[in-house]
């Protein structure tokens, strides 16, 4: 199901050039209504359901139903995002409530190495090996294949 912006939470992200939910929406879908102050999502039909605009929205005025394979159909999830972590509150369709907390990073903020300190050059474009390997399957070289 797309994402649906809750009108009473939502700031307009005090009218910025640009909202959260548009800078996050890989598929430029979110709209901010600038008379009402109140962001929307152009068309719903186009959203691939990315999360990224809900994890983004700094009012947490994102509201979206997950998936069976995460929680129960029907369940409402709201992401509260933290430099840190990230708390997801999950509302059952009895009522029932439950957060879950989980940790976004392995390094400390602002120290993560662009590439993941691989090597960026790109001469190798037309090799047939994936950027960062041999290297990041702890190999000197890709096996080739026995004739
Ligand atoms: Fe509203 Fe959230 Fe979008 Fe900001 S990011 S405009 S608060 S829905
Ligand atoms: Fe855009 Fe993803 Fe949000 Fe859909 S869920 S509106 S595709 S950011």
């Amino acid at each position: 199901m797309p994402t649906i912006v809750l009108r009473e939470k939502c700031d307009g992200c005090k009218g910025q050039d640009k909202t959260a939910c548009q800078h996050a929406c890989p598929n430029d879908l979110m709209v901010l209504d600038r008379e009402q102050m109140k962001a929307y999502n152009r068309a719903p039909e186009y959203c691939w359901e990315c999360l990224c605009c809900v994890k983004a929205c700094p009012q947490q005025a994102m509201d979206v139903r997950g998936y069976a394979d995460f929680v129960p159909l029907g369940s409402q999830l709201v992401p509260l995002r933290g430099s840190e972590d990230i708390m997801w509150t999950v509302r059952f369709r009895n009522g029932m409530v439950k957060r879950f907390k989980f940790p976004i990073r392995t390094t400390e903020e602002g120290t993560a190495e662009p590439a993941g300190g691989f090597s960026t050059d790109q001469s190798d474009l037309s090799s047939p090996d994936l950027y960062t390997e041999p290297a990041s399957l702890g190999l000197d070289a890709i096996p080739a294949p026995k004739k």
